[in-house]
């Protein structure tokens, strides 16, 4: 039937054009609505698909066999941080060899402002992926408030109200808080739920990276889900996790929640990374009173301030279960790169301390008065990951960005989510199927923002598919060894175009920004 017409309509040109730009043969389709694979053929034209199914003998430009191999909608990560990074590298290598099309970025509060402005340079740039994001309530609250520790007052929550609804004009697929960060900590409920109703009002999504993630996840979770209900608005929960030793068990009763929140009939879903370290900045573990309007250095140079400071993270340590230091490791230090890697007990005795916590806190405050890290936190449980993981409606996303390759010691998140999850969680432990895993890397998030083009393998969608070898997907990258790329993603391509072949990366640049709601008209055949 779809050749017929194609015959029909490009009759005149039968002769010597090929019926389709590419052709994928003898694939295992995984759709990503979860069902089951089945053997067909999918052709793609004008960056759409076009036809699926046995396809007989019609010809295309580029024709790639895809026998013992999956082919699959293009993975789309919904949780990601690519501003500054993907201008840099805009191929985002690290992302198309880890099977992923789509990134949505602007996550945990952290955004562009001006949308227009930043999807229209990255066009000419030219991307490897394509990229949608939200508006970020730090951001916004940093360009009016800075990091003022104290209630918007009403004019300030127009301003930022006024920014939130520019940025969902210009295409922002939601709105997204960081509640454990400044200046989003020193915020109430009240004002992210008046922001989000300025995000709402555009049918936009609202994600949140929660202001606890451990002994106080419960009142987290009430707190995001009230934000969504109040402003009426779906909410996706950022990295769902167990970060503290303490309370290690404890996603069994935040899924319970969550669940109870579904049958009372709000729309809430999840995101995870498959790993047991977070990454963040070193600040984080200090008392959030004490990084206000920048002054930390004036702070630790106070000595009745500097104790109370110190009094607080041992105070917070016994909370979180953890001993001492050794679960933070040193990510990237730009005042000293040799402290990369190493764990905050290892470089207090380098610098000749007692390793004891006095001299580990000590650390702290000296690299902070540096400028601070980045950091890796060994943090989650694997039985608390397998759960999340477990649950319907949880999204495999990275937490990650692009990555200059060989540059610090990044989290491997970044080059390494989604083998991860098919080496690991599917194929070797059996946590999920290989279509479930799939499904929650690509049907799951579009469909949480509005991406309705994308993240299936249906006829008419956008031409983003990934071919890969399910039994020799693996990830590679690891805390030690980060800048791995992951393998078995033979084929990846992005709007119809072939940005992987045969595993390595072509010169082709097919990505483009995702603006809400302006899907292109399909192109009929
Ligand atoms: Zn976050």
């Amino acid at each position: 039937m779809i050749r017929a017409l194609a015959l029909l309509c490009c009759g005149a040109l039968a002769a010597t054009a090929a019926d389709y730009d590419l052709l994928i043969r003898n694939a295992r389709v995984i759709d990503g609505s979860g069902n089951p694979w089945y053997q067909a053929g999918i052709a793609v034209k004008d960056g759409r698909i076009a036809a699926i199914g046995r396809l007989g003998d019609v010809t295309a430009a580029r024709t790639i066999d895809a026998r013992e191999r999956v082919a699959a909608p293009g993975f789309i990560d919904p949780h990601t941080h690519v501003e500054g990074n993907l201008e840099r590298n805009p191929r985002a290598d690290n992302f198309l060899l880890d099977g992923v099309t789509t990134v949505i970025t602007g996550n945990c509060g952290s955004s562009e402002l001006n949308l227009a402005e930043w999807f229209a340079k990255l066009s000419k740039i030219g991307l490897g992926i394509n990229v949608a994001s939200l508006v970020g309530h730090n951001s916004v609250r940093s360009e009016v408030m800075g990091a003022a520790n104290r209630l918007a007052t009403p004019e300030e929550i127009r301003k930022m109200q006024g920014l939130i609804d520019r940025a969902m004009r210009e295409g922002a697929v939601g709105f997204s808080t960081g509640l454990e960060y400044i200046p989003g900590t020193y915020s109430n409920t009240a004002e992210v739920v008046a922001l989000a109703k300025a995000a709402a009002a555009h049918g936009g999504v609202y994600t949140s990276h929660m202001r606890n993630e451990g002994i106080h996840e419960i009142a987290a979770i009430n707190e995001a889900v009230s934000v969504g209900r109040e402003a009426g608005m779906p909410v996706e929960i950022s990295h769902l996790k167990i970060d503290r030793r303490s309370v290690w068990g404890a996603s069994e009763k935040s899924l319970a929640l969550i669940e109870k929140f579904r049958a009372e009939g709000v729309d809430v879903v999840a995101d995870q990374y498959p790993y047991d370290r977070a990454a963040t900045n070193l600040g984080i573990r200090l008392p959030s009173w004490a990084l206000a309007d920048g002054k930390i250095k004036e702070r630790l140079a106070e000595p009745t301030t500097r104790a109370k400071i110190a009094a607080e993270m041992r105070r917070n340590l016994e909370e979180m279960g953890e001993p001492d230091y050794n679960f933070a490791t040193v990510a990237r230090y730009d005042a000293n790169a040799a402290y990369e890697g190493k764990s905050i007990p290892e470089i207090a005795a380098l610098q000749g301390r007692a390793t004891g916590l006095a001299g580990q806190i000590e650390t702290i405050f000296d690299l902070m008065n540096h400028g601070g890290a980045s950091m890796t936190y060994r943090l989650m449980d694997e039985k608390d990951i397998e759960r999340i993981m477990r649950y319907p409606n949880t999204a495999i996303a990275s937490d990650g960005s692009v990555i200059a390759f060989g540059a610090g010691n990044p989290h491997p998140r970044s080059y390494g989510t989604n083998a991860r999850v098919l080496a690991e969680y599917v194929r070797a432990r059996g946590v999920l199927t290989l279509e479930d895993a799939v499904r929650r890397m690509t049907s799951l998030p579009a469909r949480t923002f509005g991406l309705k083009d994308r993240g299936m393998v249906r006829e008419g969608m956008a031409a983003d598919l990934v071919v890969f070898d399910p039994a020799r997907v693996a990830d590679k990258a690891t805390y030690a060894r980060p800048h791995q790329y992951s393998q078995g993603f033979d084929f990846v391509v992005v709007n119809g175009k072939v940005m992987v072949d045969g595993g390595k990366l072509t010169e082709a640049r097919s990505g483009q920004p995702l603006r809400r709601q302006s899907l292109p008209v399909l192109p009929l055949h």
